[in-house]
């Protein structure tokens, strides 16, 4: 288990999910289709930057592109990619 250093200043968290099921015109922000293995190749990207950079955050924010196209596992596994709540170390196989 890797200990996290409480010391940190707790910091907020942006999650930026680029996928749309279409792409409306007048919208600028990057987002493509959701493709299975894309879909999950990201998140398990984003699990592994959280893994790595060990931080303590005390909000977290979802944004895109449509977050709610990635499901409940894969948001559940983002979440327990942080320690911050305390719950990394259960998180689902
Ligand atoms: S982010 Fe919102 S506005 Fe932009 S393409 Fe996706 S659904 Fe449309």
């Amino acid at each position: 288990m890797t200990m996290i250093d409480r010391s940190q200043k707790p910091i907020g968290l942006y999650v930026h999910i680029p996928f749309c099921k279409g792409k409306c015109p007048y919208c600028d922000f990057y987002s493509v289709a959701p493709q299975k293995g894309v879909t999950d190749s990201y998140v398990a990207a984003v699990c592994r930057k959280l893994d790595e950079e060990n931080r303590v955050y005390d909000t977290v924010y979802f944004g895109g592109g449509t977050p709610s196209l990635l499901g409940a596992d894969n948001v559940a596994l983002i979440l327990y990619s942080s320690n911050s709540w305390g719950f990394r170390d259960s998180r689902p196989a």
